[in-house]
C-alpha cells in the first residue's frame, strides 16, 4: 500500500510503500517516554520502499535494551517524531510513526509489541464517557 505523510509543520514529508499486515502498537517504555504518551502506532517500511520528499530531520541515536542502536528522526522545527531506523548506510527496517501517516485510519494495528510494559488501564478505556471535542 502506498502512503504519504508529514510532520505537523509540513517541513518534512515522505512517501512509502507499506504492508498493512505489519502495522503494530509498541508498548515499550522507550516508546512511552519518547512519544510522551502511552504507546506508539508503528508502520514499518524498508529503505527501498521509503522516499523522503522534503526536509531533513534531526536525529537522536538511542540504545535499546537489546544493545541495538536506533536512529530516531524528528522535525527540529515542530518536534514531531517521524520514524526510527538503523544506524549507518543501510537504514534497514524503517518504523514510521503512524500519527504522521495521512492514511492512518486504514492502518489498524495487527499486534501488540512489548506488551509486558503496556499500561494496566489500557483495556479499560473503551468504556469511558465520550466527548467529541475538548470539553473546556
Ligand atoms: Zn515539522
Ligand atoms: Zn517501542
Amino acid at each position: 500500500m502506498k502512503i504519504d505523510g508529514a510532520c505537523y509543520c509540513g517541513e518534512i514529508a515522505f512517501e512509502a510503500e507499506v504492508n498493512p499486515e505489519h502495522v503494530a502498537i509498541c508498548h515499550c517504555t522507550d516508546c512511552q517516554t519518547m512519544s510522551g504518551t502511552t504507546f506508539r502506532h508503528i508502520v514499518p517500511t524498508s529503505a527501498e520502499g521509503f522516499c523522503l520528499v522534503s526536509g531533513t530531520p534531526k536525529t537522536y541515536v538511542k540504545t535499546a535494551e537489546s544493545g541495538n542502536r536506533r536512529v530516531m528522526a524528528f522535525c527540529a522545527n515542530c518536534g514531531t517524531q517521524l520514524w526510527a531506523c538503523d544506524e549507518g548506510d543501510d537504514p534497514g527496517r524503517i518504523a514510521l510513526r503512524g500519527g504522521t501517516v495521512r492514511q492512518r485510519e486504514q492502518l489498524a494495528p495487527k499486534r501488540h509489541l512489548w506488551h509486558r510494559s503496556a499500561q494496566p488501564w489500557l483495556g479499560d478505556i473503551g468504556d469511558l464517557p465520550r466527548i467529541e471535542k475538548q470539553p473546556f
